[in-house]
């Protein structure tokens, strides 16, 4: 990315940031994030400015973007992304993801750019195939509560591959599976900042059904080297970006707990509608075409998680900035 001038719609989120970060560290003549701040936060660029090769600029990508001058690649990071999202941002969520991820591709055609699509494991819904392959082409509830994102999402794949194939972008596209690590929202409904939040407070954890429910949980600098490697390939089928060590949600759970130490047992609470029941990366691809596969542990990643949590939960200020717990921790 040396010498790559670079645009990261949504690089005020949780992945955005980082990615900023990673490709600011890699050289890039100068990074521009585009947010409207709806689910991104400020704090989460409040480092970049040091490197005086950063921009941040506030504009939500459902409206046209104009970017003066050349543009090597464009990053498609934005969309809120948890299930409480879902739940309370439904109509921007589709937005974002057709009017918006259209925007960027436009500004890709018109730069000449490499455009990376951030998708997600949620195109797959609740899947029939395990672990799941980039040719499986999924179970979604097209009018369930979390059909806005992964419709959204999957529109989102059609839109780019359109625009691959009518206007010739050069595209890409992650699915990224579940991720976590510092920068995550702790009340934003996803469980790891869920368990995380419960096990600094004391609290048990809520588990959702009877937690055997499964997930695959990818540590954040993976997750972006992967995308890092996907931007610079030449590959224009979907690559999915996870990792493939799968969990129940009670081992999960039980991990937080080993990592964190502290009393905190399981409640156990009713299984929201359409969950999926498993989820894990197949990352043949992945593997072959980027060379890439997952290297932090489930526990360094935890204690990293837990260390940004406590840092930032100590510094909070009474106005509760960025969807932070209201309750002291
Ligand atoms: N989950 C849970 N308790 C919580 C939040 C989530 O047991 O407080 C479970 C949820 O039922 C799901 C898994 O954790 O099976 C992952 O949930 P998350 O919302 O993080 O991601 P997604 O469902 O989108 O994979």
């Amino acid at each position: 990315m040396t010498g790559k001038r670079i645009v990261v719609l949504g690089g005020a989120g949780f992945l955005g940031s980082h990615l900023c970060e990673r490709l600011l560290e890699d050289g890039a003549a100068e990074v521009i994030s585009i947010d409207n701040f709806s689910t991104g936060s400020e704090r989460n660029l409040a480092e970049l400015p040091r490197f005086g090769r950063f921009q941040s600029l506030r504009h939500d990508i459902t409206a046209p973007l104009h970017i003066r001058g050349p543009v090597d690649y464009v990053f498609n990071m934005a969309s809120p992304a948890s299930p409480l999202d879902s739940m309370q941002l439904p109509i921007e969520t589709l937005r974002v993801g057709s009017l918006g991820t259209e925007n960027g591709l436009l500004l890709a055609r018109d730069k000449d750019a490499v455009f990376l699509q951030a998708s997600t494991s949620e195109i797959y819904g609740n899947p029939l195939v395990h672990p799941q392959r980039e040719e499986y082409w999924g179970n979604v509830n097209p009018t369930g509560p979390r059909s806005c994102y992964e419709e959204a999402r999957r529109y989102g794949e059609a839109l780019v591959s359109a625009y691959r194939r009518t206007h010739g972008v050069q595209t890409r596209i992650a699915r990224i599976f579940n991720t976590y690590g510092p920068r995550m929202r702790l009340e934003d409904g996803h469980v790891v900042p869920t368990f995380v939040g419960q096990a600094l407070r004391g609290e048990d954890f809520t588990v959702f059904g009877d937690g055997s429910q499964t997930r695959s949980f990818c540590y954040v600098s993976d997750v972006i080297e992967g995308l890092v490697r996907l931007a610079l390939s030449d590959c224009t089928e979907p690559v999915n970006l996870g990792n493939p060590r799968e969990m129940t949600i009670l081992q999960l759970a039980e991990a937080v707990r080993q990592v964190h130490g502290g009393s905190s047992r399981v409640l156990f609470q009713p299984l929201p509608r359409d969950e999926p029941r498993q989820r894990r990366p197949d990352i043949t691809r992945a593997r072959m075409v980027l060379d890439w596969e997952p290297y932090v542990s489930l526990e360094e990643g935890l204690l990293s998680t837990f260390a940004w949590f406590r840092k930032v939960t100590s510094r909070r200020t009474p106005r509760h900035e960025d969807g932070l717990a209201s309750a002291p921790l």
